[in-house]
């Protein structure tokens, strides 16, 4: 039982099994026996201070108890049987009666008020209680510090020694497996085909690395967490779980439709800035968005003997004439996977072929994969000198900043605009369309020219792509790309409202597959109504998704940029970013 992670149920009761060390009797410091040696390591008990041991004052007064009662009864008996009056008592009896008033108030006092307790105590009993039965019959003092309890155990049972805090073994076979792991015997990611059990397999994996690196991973959980889940699609060799808060921003009114958008985060301020655009986005009337297009890519890397060759390859493959055919190789893949166009660049003697495919409701890496390997092994008959040096050649180009899915897009391209108006910047964004605008053209359009920026025309949109991304299930290294973002600001309607869109070439996400399948992302996907594949059609939900995460941008958008137009970004940082824990003091 972990006793950690229970609340006392009052502050007078002090159960935390770091305390445990407290509640028990301890003698002084440096303290030693009459032979002159320290006192053994099991702690004396309140009994100890009392002239005979309790066992045996017991002893005494049950004795003393039943022979008078049973001297008592057998007077009583002759009286009746002599016709002695039972009133008239003679000086034993009167010392019989005395014993047996002082040996039943003993006796009551010692266990009865134990037993009435038990009664009462049962209606809340709980695993709480149950510790304090263990504590007490350990020998440590109840913790109302009353003596007659703790003598209750004896002789006291050995003290047990507190279980290793972050063990989560359950058996004599799992120390031997864990010895074994530690010891290089079993490779770590055998365990769960060996075992056949994830979460053991999981919970031997951390004993056996914390005993190699003699480092503690107490506040990793391990239990709470479905690791059969993971198993073959999400993560290898697991040894627990990290948590990250999930915050909701929202209703984001997008397409006439109301989302509460999940976001997991661990930056203050993050949702609670987003929950503000979608309160602006809301107040004037809502955001409208529209995917411009949706494919995800996949460019191989081939090599031939001439760039004579490869270009030969690269006119063979941009011909429309042999599209279809190409096309019907690919998607064999997947029934989902359709080719869309398949554009190529040279250097050198080396081709770079970048397919482009819709994937369903898939983010599609291995269905496009898996339909460009077939085009290859169908063009190996055809051109027997290409050399395919890689499945990817980074003209897909995947989790990396490129040029070619700012101006290509891959994944889902969207743009969502919204007017926001005039009296809702000043009241609920705290600026002014003037004060947007001009930030806007000298932070995300100048400045980030001056930056050489890449995508990065915007103020903070991978900040709620990566919160969305993470909260939902998508691959968080994809965030790279999918917060490609312009942030485009205009005054409208003769200067007094405010015109905000985001466009976004390549966001990358999926409703099936990866980690959109494991019980926390599938719940914020559920909430979201993009749950899983779309019966009606196939794709809908990932497309949906994506304007969502693009509706949410705009929210946050608008939210940081009035704040830094109105001065706020400190402030409002310093409220929700930094606690007014003192640090220092954190962990004690
Ligand atoms: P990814 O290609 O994003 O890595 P996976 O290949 O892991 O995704 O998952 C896609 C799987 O889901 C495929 O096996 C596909 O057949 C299946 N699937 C079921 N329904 C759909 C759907 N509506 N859209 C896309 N894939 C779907």
């Amino acid at each position: 039982m972990d006793v950690r992670r229970r609340q006392p149920k009052s502050p007078h009761r002090r159960r935390h099994g770091d305390d445990r060390k407290d509640l028990r009797l301890s003698a002084p410091a440096g303290a030693v026996d009459r032979r002159g040696e320290p006192p053994p390591s099991s702690s004396p008990k309140a009994s100890d201070a009392l002239p005979l041991p309790l066992c045996l004052t017991n002893a005494v007064f049950f004795t003393l108890f039943f022979s008078v009662a049973y001297y008592l009864l057998q007077r009583w008996r002759d009286k009746i049987r002599s016709s002695v009056p039972l009133h008239v008592v003679t000086l034993p009896e009167i010392a019989a009666i005395v014993s047996l008033i002082a040996s039943f108030i003993y006796l009551l006092g010692f266990f009865g008020i134990g037993f009435v307790q038990s009664f009462i105590s049962r209606a809340s009993h709980d695993a709480w209680d149950v510790l304090d039965d263990e504590v007490a019959g350990d020998g440590y003092l109840p913790e109302d510090g009353d003596p007659r309890r703790a003598a209750i155990a004896c002789p006291p049972p050995k003290l047990a020694e507190p279980e290793p805090i972050d063990s989560a073994l359950s058996s004599v076979e799992d120390e031997e497996v864990v010895k074994s792991v530690a010891d290089g015997k079993i490779p770590s990611y055998s365990l769960e085909s060996m075992l056949g059990d994830c979460r053991r397999a999981a919970s031997i994996r951390r004993e056996a690395l914390q005993r190699m690196t003699g480092r503690s991973l107490k506040g990793l959980p391990l239990d709470g967490f479905d690791y059969a889940s993971i198993l073959g699609q999400c993560c290898e060799m697991p040894v627990g779980y990290v948590q990250i808060p999930v915050g909701i921003a929202g209703p984001l009114l997008l397409d006439g439709l109301e989302y509460s958008v999940p976001m997991a985060t661990t930056e203050g301020c993050l949702v609670a800035s987003t929950n503000r655009g979608c309160k602006a986005i809301y107040a004037s009337g809502g955001a409208t968005s529209v995917l411009l297009r949706d494919g995800m890519t996949r460019a191989p890397v081939v090599r031939f003997g001439s760039a004579k060759r490869a270009s030969e390859l690269k006119f063979f493959l941009e011909d429309p004439v042999n599209f279809e055919t190409l096309a019907l190789v690919f998607n064999r893949s997947s029934r989902f996977a359709r080719l869309q166009s398949i554009k190529c660049s040279i250097a050198g003697k080396n081709l770079y072929m970048r397919f482009t495919c819709s994937t369903g409701d898939a983010m599609g890496m291995n269905m496009v994969s898996k339909g460009v390997q077939n085009v290859l092994d169908f063009l190996q008959s055809d051109f027997p000198d290409m050399d395919i040096i890689g499945i990817s050649g980074n003209f897909c180009s995947d989790k990396k900043p490129a040029a070619v899915n700012w101006i290509e897009g891959r994944g889902k391209s969207v743009v969502c605009e919204a007017i926001i108006k005039e009296e809702v910047v000043k009241k609920v964004l705290k600026t002014s369309v003037h004060s947007l605008v001009e930030l806007n053209m000298l932070k995300n359009l100048t400045g980030s020219a001056v930056a050489g920026s890449l995508g990065g025309f915007n103020a903070h949109a991978s900040n709620i792509v990566s919160a969305v991304f993470i909260a939902t299930g998508q691959d968080p290294a994809q965030n790279v790309e999918s917060s490609h973002c312009i942030t485009m600001m205009e005054a409208v309607n003769e200067g007094k409202d405010i015109h905000i869109s985001v466009t976004m070439p390549s966001i990358e996400v999926g409703t099936v597959g990866g980690g959109t399948q494991l019980a926390s992302q599938s719940a914020c996907l559920n909430l979201l109504g993009v749950k899983g594949a779309s019966k009606e059609s196939p794709g809908a939900n990932a497309r949906r998704l994506a304007t969502i995460v693009a509706g949410a941008v705009l929210a946050g958008e608008l939210s940081l940029m009035s704040a830094i137009s109105a001065g706020q970004l400190v402030n409002s940082h310093m409220k929700y970013n930094r606690s007014s824990r003192d640090i220092t003091k954190v962990g004690s």
